[in-house]
């Protein structure tokens, strides 16, 4: 198998690049230049390496999970990315970005959210920087994510809903790129996932890419060797998941399990995931994989969970599973529900809802006793607890 990594112009295979206005371009390509030079130089890897040790709180722990473990009739190591500060793994991205802008002299930051995880991991690292921030999302996410909204002007940032089309996150997304064509100067859009156009899916997850870093040392040192059998996360636009799989892309020993949100079901009408639902396309910046109509509309993306209802993924992923390096598994909303509460039942453990499709994956794999499951424990569940409670309310209890 040939190495995995992008190409010169961004690319993944046929995925990847950078399509863009140009009123953009000058914005885009001084990021291009700089963010391999910037990030390489010992001064950025001190500061950035500092602030995750003690503002982030890494390394994150692996956890063996002895009762899911006797479960499963596996052993399951959980990456605790819900201990990091602000309760995922999105704020390894933004301290990387928020030093990158600092260096490229902007003083003024915008950012896209959907569930709005992102945009509290934004307004945290600008609080921190004393930078202006503005984070766009969806009319119908502000109303679906008070507490997120509430953390954000907290913490300083202004929030300005997205009216357009379906009012969620494909229409924040649009919203902040217009921002930034009109104010290239002084603003540095901090994109939120492994999506948009190069360099943002390598730079993103290259700082993500410290989860696969710490889970090879801590698995040397748990059980002797650096690589498990197979590494499991959930794939909204595919942060998690690529921070995760990063240092095993060009392993094959590990197995590489993306798991999409399946929504009602995958042929319900109502789903996201695009992996088997997406054709190839361009959206905010980058060719992948996307649900599109024949006529290139993009259709509706649904999931109970607000992280994983993107109509597209990074082009990463898509190359990944078009090239059958990384199996795709998708998890219907009942499925990742009752997942969860059986996470938190087995472990102590309440997971997001964008992790606990992860988590219900296991269901529908195959493994044998001896093989190590690492599985990307990507955020924790206080967010989406009205979501558990009127499912505790509505489930008999087992
Ligand atoms: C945002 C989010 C996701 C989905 O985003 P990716 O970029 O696919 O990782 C998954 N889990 C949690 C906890 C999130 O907040």
């Amino acid at each position: 198998m040939k190495h995995i990594d992008i190409d010169a112009r961004g690319y993944y295979g046929r995925f990847g690049g950078a399509y863009i206005p140009e009123m953009l371009h000058g914005n885009v390509e001084q990021l291009r230049r700089s963010y391999r030079e910037m990030t390489a130089d010992p001064k950025f890897r001190e500061e950035f390496d500092l602030l995750l040790k003690d503002y982030v709180g890494r390394p994150s722990p692996l956890y063996y999970a002895e009762r899911l473990s006797k479960h499963y009739g596996t052993q399951v190591y959980l990456k605790r990315e819900d201990l990091n500060h602000t309760g995922a793994h999105k704020i390894n991205n933004t301290i990387g970005q928020i030093l990158l802008a600092e260096r490229l002299g902007k003083k003024r930051i915008i950012a896209e959210t959907g569930a709005g995880q992102h945009g509290v991991a934004t307004a945290t690292v600008c609080a921190l920087k004393g930078l202006q921030c503005i984070v766009y999302m969806g009319e119908v996410d502000i109303a679906r994510q008070a507490p997120n909204v509430a953390r954000m002007k907290m913490l300083g940032a202004e929030v300005r809903p997205a009216l357009s089309g379906s009012r969620t996150l494909k229409d924040a997304t649009n919203e902040a790129i217009r921002d930034w064509i009109n104010n290239p100067e002084d603003t540095h859009y901090i994109i939120g996932s492994v999506v948009g156009p190069h360099p943002y899916p390598d730079m993103v997850a290259r700082f993500q890419s410290v989860i696969s870093e710490e889970t090879k040392w801590q698995l040397q040192e748990k059980i002797g060797r650096d690589y498990p059998d197979a590494v499991v996360a959930c794939v909204g636009g595919g942060s998690n998941a690529a921070g995760a799989f990063y240092h095993y892309l060009n392993d094959e020993r590990v197995r590489l399990v993306a798991v999409e949100a399946a929504g009602l079901g995958v042929d319900s009408g109502e789903s996201a995931a695009t992996s088997q639902l997406g054709t190839e396309g361009i959206i905010h910046g980058s060719r992948t994989l996307l649900m599109q109509t024949e006529d290139g509309q993009i259709v509706e993306p649904y999931s109970i969970s607000a992280g994983l209802d993107y109509p597209g993924i990074g082009p990463l992923h898509a190359f990944l599973i078009d090239s059958n390096r990384a199996e795709a598994i998708s998890v219907t909303d009942a499925d990742a529900l009752a997942a969860a509460l059986f996470v938190a039942r087995q472990e102590g453990i309440i997971p997001a809802l964008e992790t606990a499709h992860a988590f219900a994956a296991l269901d529908q794999m195959e493994y044998s006793a001896d093989d190590v499951i690492v599985v990307c424990l990507s955020g924790r569940g206080d967010k989406d607890l009205a979501a558990f409670s009127s499912y505790l309310d509505s489930e008999p209890l087992k």
